[in-house]
């Protein structure tokens, strides 16, 4: 049986990545060893990471005075190390709160200093996304940190607020997945098990210019400067998911870059949305529509008491992993670069059935 995996995060990952892991698993390109167990300062490692970070920087366009940084710690562990570096000896950070990672971003940013919240969805249920026209906006800030896409709400937002300190953006689960214009913004940050590769790996895009001023009793691992100046390498990187990271990075040149990705992504969003909208109520996206992701796209059954039955045949037709964010519950998927449009069109599917059979 085909599956489908619509899991948040570890998410679906290319067929064609794994197959190709898979031939290489025990003898990467004639080196007799297994990627995994590479130095990371070997020339066959170093050219794996050369090649990923000079494809992703082809991907997303990136400046050269940008650098590319992977990491690990996961994008939670960038809520600290973004206060702690960019603050630089400023008293307060914007925040825009629009769910449950921006609340986490800004929980932790306020151990570093002070946190300005210049709008938050909370009085809607973080269902959409405030209007730029009613952010309190810090002209003093350090930087604007803003989370384009919301995972567990399944809010998205592509504009860009008219601000004139550096913006940060947490694009754990959309990066590569539209198009994005790096030179505006400070500081792009994404932890890699959604629409990169595995978990472990965590991609820092930074402008150079606000490295090198870390809070004092910044340790050395949490100071961008330490891996920007050792090319990533300044201690063990993890190794197989930038591995992994590049293979993806090579498919989606080779699908047509990341105009394409978008292109597939509208239309599988349009088909998951109509199947919701389509169903005269027994579906319901509680999300307001301008601001529905493209990633993630949570919904509910209206007689909730269906949520176990629902789940139950959703898995045994192989579409697995659709229960909710225990915070919000009822249904969740997410349709990553990774997903493919089949995926999403026998989802559609079986909703549009079980509607039926269930009216
Ligand atoms: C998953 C996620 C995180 C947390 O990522 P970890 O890598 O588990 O730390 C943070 N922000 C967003 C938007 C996410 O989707």
């Amino acid at each position: 049986m085909t599956v489908y995996n619509f899991s948040a995060g570890p998410a679906v990952l290319p067929k064609e990545v794994l197959q190709q892991a898979r031939d290489e698993m025990l003898d990467w390109h004639g080196s007799g060893m297994s990627v995994m167990e590479m130095s990371h300062r070997g020339k066959e490692f170093m050219g794996i990471a050369a090649n990923a970070e000079a494809d992703l920087r082809e991907l997303l366009n990136i400046p050269s005075n940008y650098r590319v940084l992977f990491l690990q710690g996961g994008a939670s562990m960038q809520f600290a190390m973004v206060p702690m570096n960019l603050l630089r000896g400023k008293a307060s950070a914007d925040y825009l709160n629009t769910g449950e990672w921006s609340k986490k971003a800004i929980s932790e940013a306020k151990k570093y200093g002070g946190v300005n919240v210049v709008a938050s969805a909370a009085d809607r249920n973080f269902a959409y996304v405030p209007e730029f026209s009613t952010w309190n906006c810090d002209k003093d800030a350090a930087y604007l940190h803003i989370t384009p896409n919301e995972t567990i709400g399944g809010v998205e937002f592509d504009w860009l607020p008219d601000v004139s300190v550096p913006i940060v953006a947490d694009m754990s689960s959309n990066i590569l997945s539209r198009p994005v214009d790096v030179s505006k913004y400070g500081l792009i940050y994404a932890g890699a098990q959604k629409n990169i590769g595995p978990a472990g790996l965590t991609i820092v895009i930074v402008r150079e210019d606000l490295i090198g001023n870390p809070v004092s009793g910044t340790p050395t691992m949490l100071d961008y400067k330490t891996h920007a100046d050792n090319e990533s390498m300044y201690n063990t990187p993890p190794t197989y998911g930038i591995y992994i990271a590049g293979l993806v990075f090579q498919l989606l040149k080779k699908k047509g870059g990341i105009a394409a990705m978008e292109k597939t992504n509208i239309a599988k969003a349009e088909l998951l949305y109509s199947a919701i909208d389509g169903s005269e109520g027994f579906y319901l996206c509680p999300v307001e529509r301008k601001n529905r992701s493209r990633m993630n796209v949570p919904f509910t059954l209206k007689d909730a008491s269906l949520d176990g039955e629902f789940l139950k045949q959703a898995d045994a037709r192989g579409l697995l992993q659709l229960k909710g964010h225990r915070s919000v519950g009822g249904m969740r998927a997410s349709i990553y670069n990774a997903m493919p449009l089949e995926g999403v069109q026998a989802l559609a599917a079986f909703m549009g059935e079980f509607a039926r059979s269930h009216a």
